[in-house]
């Protein structure tokens, strides 16, 4: 068939297949072009590894590491008819590339908050690996079934405390409008909490250690995003915030526990940009077109690969990385800047309707949202007839 985008709102229903190997080409690229890293891990968990910053994590422990790696993800495969997902086709082209360069690669597809997925992974690891020395938690989800009672809890993305009304860009209707959220009750909260907080993080860690996969000193991160002012009112300071802030709960408790096995346990706060997840957020797509714009004339604009690389290389691996207050390690400091912030407050408070696409990288934002699709790649002729058929 031949393989055309289908947007419908924030996301986008199908996938290129020949597209999406290429993007993960790029950043394989990019990732060598970098250098090996000093401290390599051998062993590497990726749970949530088919898109965004999970798999550029993949992508730097195997290609920038030399690890194996066993990856987690919940993605569709394709049919006669209808395309993988982009995860899928990641996944496909991320096996290939590994078995090319001859790392072991394996990826087990489906709920990662279900005890059954903990368990075949711990299988996993007894059978190939022995043990993982590094665990990555970069699940984006907005619901989770709880493993015991399987009630479903759901994520809400509102403020906190009180209504708030802003800008946002509807990405269908090119249009820029006020958007009026009213605040979370409890309730979303704590539903929010329980999908994207740090309890299904502790819990794999404790699977783990239990079935003693979890070799000594091992790592482990999970992924936050804290922002700035423009941000906090719908992220930071709200029901996702919240949830986030759960995160460095569960780090603490996950050293505390396993403090005969000297882990250590992160969460790492990372750069705000186009993701599945993130196009999802109301005000992020403008906020994020601003600092593509903002980012890129400074010459600090990053991607998913950039920061994650940056991340190992500099932070992750380090016997004593440098972190905040909180003892996270943070690479979102090119974004969270004051200077940066002031630029970005100064264009969001003059932009229209009329002056949107002048104002932001919009252009470059969107590039980036097909891309992750496969879409929009260059080198790839998105006229070829191209078999959906896919396996991994
Ligand atoms: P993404 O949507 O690109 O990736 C999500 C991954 O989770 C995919 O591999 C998907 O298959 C997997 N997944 C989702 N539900 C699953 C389930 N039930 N079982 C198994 N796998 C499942 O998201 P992303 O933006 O890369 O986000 C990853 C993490 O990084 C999140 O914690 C997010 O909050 C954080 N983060 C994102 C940004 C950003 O701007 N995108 C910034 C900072 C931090």
């Amino acid at each position: 068939m031949i393989i055309k985008p289908k947007i419908r709102g924030f996301i986008c229903t199908n996938a290129h297949p020949v597209g999406c190997a290429a993007s993960v080409q790029q950043q394989i690229h990019y990732v060598q072009s970098q250098g090996a890293l000093s401290v390599k891990p051998k062993n590497v968990l990726v749970i949530g590894c088919s898109t965004g910053y999970g798999l550029a994590s993949r992508i730097t422990a195997a290609f920038a590491g030399g690890a194996s790696t066993l990856g987690v993800c919940f993605e569709k495969p394709p049919t006669e008819t209808k395309t993988g997902t982009a995860g899928w086709y990641n996944t496909a082209a991320f096996h290939q590339q590994a078995k090319a360069a001859g790392l072991y690669a394996k990826t087990l597809n489906g709920d990662a908050f279900s005890n059954e997925i903990k368990q075949q992974t711990i299988d996993l690891i007894k059978a190939d690996l022995g043990q993982v020395d590094l665990v990555i938690y970069s699940l984006a989800s907005p619901r989770r079934s709880d493993p015991v009672t399987g009630e479903v809890y759901k994520s809400t993305l509102k403020p906190v405390g009180q209504a708030y009304t802003t800008k946002t860009y509807d990405t269908d209707k090119d249009k820029i409008h006020d958007i009026a959220l009213e605040p979370a009750n409890e309730d979303e909260i704590q539903q929010t909490i329980k999908v994207m907080g740090g309890e299904d993080w502790e819990l794999w860690l404790n699977a783990l250690d239990e079935a003693g996969v979890l070799a000594q000193g091992c790592v482990t991160t999970a992924y936050t995003y804290i922002g700035k002012q423009l941000t906090w009112p719908i992220y930071g300071q709200a029901t996702i915030g919240k949830a986030k802030e759960d995160l460095d709960r569960a780090a603490k408790a996950i050293i505390a526990t396993k403090a005969r096995l000297k882990i250590r346990a992160y969460v790492s706060s990372l750069k705000a940009l186009v993701t599945q997840a993130s196009s999802a957020i109301p005000v992020m797509p403008l906020y994020i077109s601003l600092i593509y714009k903002v980012m890129k004339e400074e010459g600090t604009h990053e991607g998913c690969i950039e920061q994650i690389y940056g991340l190992f290389s500099e932070k992750l691996l380090a016997d004593q990385p440098i972190t905040d207050d909180m003892q996270r390690l943070r690479m979102d400091g090119k974004e969270t800047n004051d200077a940066t912030q002031a630029k970005i407050k100064a264009l969001w408070d003059q932009v229209t309707q009329e002056n949107f696409h002048e104002l932001s990288d919009y252009a470059g934002y969107h590039h980036e949202f097909i891309k992750l699709f496969g879409f929009d790649v260059s080198g790839v002729d998105y006229d070829a007839e191209v078999d959906p058929l896919v396996e991994w």
